[in-house]
């Protein structure tokens, strides 16, 4: 992705948008997105980001704490005086076999993945009733098909699809629309460690090129597209959808290799 293929700029000027995780990865391309369409951009994450990428003001932010989401929420009143715009895109992902599956994982990843989404945009919704405003939840293709050993992870995905539907229902009322965004494969450190993990690492991004009709994987940048035309009001008639940004990979079955 280059600058030329970027959003027009100004769509979003005199927003507000906090982008939770956006540090780095998608959240990071998210943010850059939003700030070349005009918005201000508040990043809430548990860590700072580099001040020489950060594209706009960081906010120590857990998801998963309550109080921390409040206290979030409290400085971006004082400091920007509005909310137009939550990005709930912080996440993790990580392999479990099922049968012997901790408890305690499984409850971390709906805490982060999940209550984070309701908890941020629970503290989020007095400030966007305001004037309005536009939710966008990045949930997965694996909230609609599942890779081995990823029980959690698929079910908080999944949650994430039907919340977004639950939101759109009970916030639009108010001005408000709910979407979600689930991508596909997208190069970022979570999905990184796969690919260096393994010996061929070469072989294996060119077999996951030819998953995608489009010939490669995403780029973070190509999620933040997508968010900043369903925070604008280009999207204004679109709210309870969830958008899938894969590059087509969902679209192909797959055959057997010997046919493929
Ligand atoms: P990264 O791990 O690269 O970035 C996630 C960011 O979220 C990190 O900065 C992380 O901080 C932060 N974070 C983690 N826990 C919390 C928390 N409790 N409170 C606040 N911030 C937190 O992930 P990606 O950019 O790859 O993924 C972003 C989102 O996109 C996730 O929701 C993921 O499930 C989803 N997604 C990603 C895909 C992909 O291919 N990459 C595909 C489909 C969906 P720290 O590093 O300090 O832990």
């Amino acid at each position: 992705m280059n600058e030329a293929a970027a959003p027009a700029a100004g769509d979003l000027a005199g927003r507000v948008a906090l982008v939770t995780g956006g540090r780095q990865g998608i959240g990071a391309g998210i943010a850059r997105r939003l700030a070349h369409a005009g918005a201000v951009v508040v990043i809430g994450d548990l860590r700072a980001p580099d001040a020489s990428d950060s594209v706009g003001r960081w906010v120590g932010l857990d998801v998963t704490d309550p109080d921390s989401v409040g206290d979030a929420m409290a400085s971006i009143e004082e400091v920007e005086g509005r909310l137009d715009i939550v990005v709930n895109n912080a996440g993790i992902m990580f392999e479990q076999d099922f049968e012997t599956h901790p408890l305690e994982s499984w409850s971390a990843m709906v805490a982060v993945n999940l209550t984070g989404p309701f908890l941020v945009s629970r503290a989020a919704t007095p400030l966007l009733k305001r004037r309005g405003g536009s939710i966008v939840n990045i949930g997965s293709i694996e909230g609609f098909s599942a890779n081995p050993n990823h029980v959690a992870y698929g079910a908080t995905k999944g949650g994430v699809h039907g919340m977004t539907n639950a939101l759109a229902v009970d916030l639009g009322p108010y001005g408000i629309r709910c979407n979600a965004v689930a991508p596909g494969w997208i190069d970022t450190e979570l999905n990184a460690a796969y690919v260096d993990a393994h010996p061929d690492r070469d072989e294996v991004v060119r077999q996951l090129a030819r998953l995608h009709p489009v010939g490669h994987i995403g780029a973070p940048e190509d999620i933040g597209d997508v968010v900043v035309w369903l925070a604008s009001d280009r999207s204004g008639f679109v709210t309870g959808q969830v958008i899938t940004v894969d590059g087509g990979r969902l679209s192909r079955p797959p055959l057997p290799p010997i046919m493929g």
